[in-house]
């Protein structure tokens, strides 16, 4: 029961996607976690922590029950059609107005300025994003902003794991009714959607107070060893002399920038992070069946369909987003964003997929003949079928071309 049939359903196999949501839903507040993965406190791990199931309801590692989700939110699942990119009203390309907040977002800004729009128009008391830990700013850690001015502070995307929703606790069990909006990749949340249907105190909190949800799309995440060790190794920057790490910084679609605290800035191109990354992922993550969850109100992924290619200097697409309009709520907020004047945005094909996609697409396919432990996708008993071939045709090291500028 509890902790222990988490440990052997989910932790044994890999399948923990640090989501964090079972230190938020535990109703005792025993887990914790350590590193990537959780802990129980106090009684060995293996004895039962209590009479509920709750970390191991709500935990998306295994079963990240999206059918159910979806009939909650749309009425119905997806169709096979529909297996990559979910229920929604429609896609469009866009972008931020706010000059500040487009230069320091990773594709356009229209997460930040979703987020920022969803906190005014829904009078939301909180936000959660993905920032640093303070005491290691190189270490991804989630950040719960009030000042709804500074959030263009979070914006980027960043390339590093870590659990993230156990943040919400303190709004969640405050005693004054906090509402939010949040970001999260797919596994985040897939674990807010399952603990906003679970039938307990917290879950309960959870349907009441989390308002709004932009989900980032993901093509994988990384361990904390993959950024310790592109700024050891490559850079030859001992990590307590970080002062920052931003993920995509500069003409987009931006390089890994690290700034130390004696002044200096190191700079990588994208697509070497991308490579040196490679060997720093989970298998919960390399065997994930969703670029988005397709649960948000709201999903965003870049708009350039290659940003590989575009960070070796071929010439890319100019700055902005994609994004997939799902709920009613998302749609009211993004309307009266353009309406504000906040953001533009404009209808798109969904011609030309995404290289981080295709990958996905590459490696849930090897990973469902695998025969290895994987979670469930989205629609019950669908296969990827498609010819499998290596990762490393997708990241290929580009030859310097006459289009490529100078670096
Ligand atoms: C790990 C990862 C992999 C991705 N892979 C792809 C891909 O293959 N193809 C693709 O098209 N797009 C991918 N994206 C999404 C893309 O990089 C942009 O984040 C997205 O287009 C939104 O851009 P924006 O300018 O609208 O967001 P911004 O305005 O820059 O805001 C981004 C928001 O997302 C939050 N955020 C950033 N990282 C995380 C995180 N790890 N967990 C939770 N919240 C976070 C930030 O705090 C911020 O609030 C990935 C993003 C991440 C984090």
């Amino acid at each position: 029961m509890g902790f222990a049939e988490l440990k052997e359903a989910v932790l044994s196999p890999g399948l923990c996607a640090s989501c964090g949501v079972c230190e938020l839903a535990c109703p005792q507040g025993l887990i914790s976690f350590d590193g990537l993965l959780p802990a129980i406190a106090g009684e060995a791990e293996d004895a039962p922590c209590g009479s509920c199931r709750d970390c191991f309801l709500v935990c998306p590692g295994k079963h990240p029950e999206t059918n159910a989700a979806e009939m909650r939110l749309f009425g119905r699942g997806r169709t096979k059609e529909e297996r990559w990119f979910g229920v929604m009203q429609g896609v469009y390309g866009g972008r931020s107005t706010d000059p500040e907040t487009y230069r320091r977002s990773a594709s356009g800004g229209s997460a930040t300025t979703l987020l920022r729009e969803a906190a005014r128009q829904l009078a939301l008391d909180w936000v959660l994003v993905m920032g640093r830990e303070p005491a290691r700013p190189w270490r991804s850690a989630p950040a719960i902003c009030t000042d709804f001015d500074r959030l263009a502070d979070y914006a980027q995307s960043t390339y590093q794991l870590a659990p993230y929703l156990g943040a919400l606790r303190g709004v969640l069990l405050d005693e004054r009714p906090l509402r939010g909006a949040m970001s999260g990749i797919a596994c985040q949340v897939q674990g807010i959607r399952k603990l906003q249907g679970l039938d307990s105190a917290i879950g309960e909190r959870a349907r009441e107070r989390v308002a709004f949800i932009v989900e980032i799309g993901c093509s994988s995440s990384t361990k904390p060893e993959g950024t310790a060790s592109m700024i050891t190794e490559r850079l030859g920057t001992e990590l307590s002399a970080v002062h920052s790490i931003h993920y995509r910084e500069g003409e987009y679609p931006g390089q890994i920038v690290v700034r130390t605290i004696h002044g200096k800035r190191h700079e990588i191109a994208f697509w070497e992070a991308v490579r040196h990354f490679k060997d720093n992922k989970t298998h919960r993550c390399l065997s994930c069946g969703d670029w988005m969850s397709g649960l948000a109100d709201v999903s965003i992924s870049d708009g350039d369909p290659n940003i590989f290619q575009a960070s070796q200097g071929v010439t890319g697409i100019e700055k902005h987003g994609r994004v997939f309009v799902r709920t009613e709520r998302g749609r009211q907020v993004l309307e009266e964003a353009v309406v504000q004047g906040e953001m533009e945005c404009w209808p798109i094909e969904l011609t030309g997929l995404n290289l981080g996609l295709e990958r996905k697409r590459n490696r849930r396919a090897y990973y469902e003949g695998s025969g290895l432990p994987l979670s469930d996708g989205p629609i019950a008993g669908f296969r990827e079928e498609r010819e499998v071939v290596d990762d490393e045709q997708f990241i290929p090291d580009l030859a310097p071309s006459p289009e490529r500028k100078d670096s």
